[in-house]
C-alpha cells in the first residue's frame, strides 16, 4: 500500500515533464496516452489511441490508403490524404488533416474534441498534460468558451519557440569507445542512448528537425561529426560525453561551453558576464533544469577543446556524469535515469527557446 502511495506521488510529480493526453467518454476513467507528438502547436495522437480510449476499433486499409473505424453509427474513414471525416454518406471537414508520424497515423486533439463525440454518440472528456501546449480543453467547450479556445489555440501555433533545428552530437562511436569503466561499460553507448532520448523528446513536443552525428555504434571523420551542426537552420548545438576521474567520489553533469574573448573568468560573478554569449545563456538553462529534475551540476565551464564550429551557434558540450562513480555509473546504465536526464535537457532547450521568444 505503502509502494502504491509512493508510486502514485511519483507518478503525480513526474506526469507534467510529459507530453501526455488524457480521453476517455464522460463519467469514464480517462486513459493516459503518452505517445503525442507535438507539432506547429497542435498534438497528434495515434487514431488507435484514441479509438482504444473510447472502447472504438478500426484498422488501417494500406490498399485504398484509409483508416477506417468502425462506430455505433457505422463505418467511418479517415486518409492522410483526405481534410474530411467520412461517415456513411457525409463528409465532415477536419481542422487538421491525419498525419503519419513515427510510423502511425495520428489525429489532433480537434479531431478529438469535435468528431470524436460524433462517433461515440457522447460528450468526450480531454486534457493535454503537455505543459508546453498552451492550452487545455476539459469537456467539450460551448459558445464562448468555444470561440475562447480557438483564440487561444491561434495563439498557441503563432507564437512556435524560436529554434528551428537542434544538432545532437553523441560522443564516439564504433572502435572509438571514449571512456570505458571498469565494468566494461563504455562511453559511446550512454551518449547515444541520451541523444535518441533527446531527439524523441524535442522531436515530440517542439515538432522541429533533429539531425544526430550518428544514430547507430559506428565511427565517424571530422566533418561527419560536425555536419549536423552546419546545416542552415540549426540553432543549437548539443555535444554529448560522459567521464572518469580517478576518484571515484566525482559525479555529477558538468557543462562545457566556448571560451569568450569577452569573459576572462568563469563562475566570478554576475559581472563578468557577457550578455551576448549565447552558449552560456543556453549552458545557464541546461544547468537550471537538470538542477530542477534532482541531477547535480557541477558548473560551466570554458573548453578551448570546443573551438570548432560557428561562434554565433549556441553550442555546449553536456558530460552526463562520471563512469568512475559506482552509483552514477549504475544511473548512467539505467534507461529511466537517461530518459530523466534527456526530459531535464530538453526542458532546459525548451526554456531556452522561451527566453529568446521573449526578447523579441
Ligand atoms: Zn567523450
Amino acid at each position: 500500500m505503502r509502494l502504491l502511495l509512493i508510486l502514485f506521488i511519483f507518478s503525480f510529480f513526474a506526469n507534467p515533464l510529459l507530453a501526455a493526453v488524457d480521453i476517455a467518454p464522460r463519467g469514464k476513467q480517462p486513459a493516459r496516452i503518452q505517445d503525442v507528438y507535438q507539432q506547429g502547436g497542435v498534438p497528434y495522437i495515434a487514431i488507435e489511441d484514441v479509438l482504444g480510449a473510447v472502447g472504438l476499433t478500426g484498422h488501417w486499409n494500406s490498399i485504398k490508403h484509409i483508416f477506417r473505424i468502425r462506430s455505433p453509427r457505422g463505418w467511418a474513414e479517415i486518409s492522410p490524404a483526405s481534410s474530411y471525416l467520412k461517415l456513411g454518406e457525409n463528409y465532415y471537414p477536419l481542422q487538421e488533416k491525419p498525419r503519419f508520424i513515427d510510423g502511425r497515423l495520428r489525429v489532433t486533439d480537434n479531431f478529438v474534441l469535435n468528431q470524436l463525440p460524433m462517433l461515440v454518440g457522447k460528450p468526450i472528456y480531454f486534457r493535454n498534460n503537455d505543459p508546453d501546449a498552451d492550452t487545455v480543453v476539459e469537456e467539450k467547450p460551448s459558445g464562448i468558451e468555444q470561440l475562447f479556445s480557438f483564440l487561444l489555440n491561434k495563439k498557441s501555433k503563432q507564437s512556435g519557440p524560436l529554434i528551428r533545428a537542434v544538432a545532437i552530437d553523441p560522443g564516439h562511436g564504433g572502435l572509438d569507445t571514449g571512456v570505458i569503466a571498469e565494468s566494461g561499460f563504455k562511453e559511446k553507448e550512454v551518449n547515444l542512448k541520451v541523444a535518441q532520448k533527446l531527439a524523441k523528446q524535442i522531436k515530440m513536443k517542439l515538432g522541429i528537425p533533429i539531425y544526430l552525428s550518428r544514430d547507430g555504434d559506428y565511427e565517424l571523420n571530422l566533418e561527419q561529426r560536425l555536419k549536423p551542426a552546419s546545416q542552415e537552420d540549426v540553432d543549437i548545438w548539443l555535444l554529448l560525453h560522459a567521464e572518469a576521474s580517478m576518484s571515484s567520489d566525482v559525479h555529477g553533469v558538468t557543462l562545457f561551453i566556448r571560451p569568450d574573448e569577452k569573459s576572462h573568468v568563469k563562475d566570478k560573478g554576475a559581472e563578468a558576464e557577457p550578455s551576448d554569449n549565447v552558449s552560456r545563456k543556453l549552458a545557464d538553462q541546461l544547468a537550471t533544469a537538470l538542477r530542477q529534475a534532482g541531477i547535480v551540476v557541477n558548473g560551466i565551464y570554458e573548453s578551448s577543446l570546443l573551438s570548432l564550429g560557428r561562434g554565433s551557434l549556441p553550442t555546449v558540450q553536456v558530460e552526463l556524469g562520471f563512469l568512475s562513480h559506482p552509483e552514477e555509473l549504475a544511473e548512467l546504465r539505467d534507461e529511466e535515469y537517461q530518459e530523466k536526464l534527456a526530459q531535464a535537457l530538453y526542458r532546459g532547450i525548451h526554456d531556452y527557446a522561451e527566453l529568446k521568444k521573449e526578447k523579441l
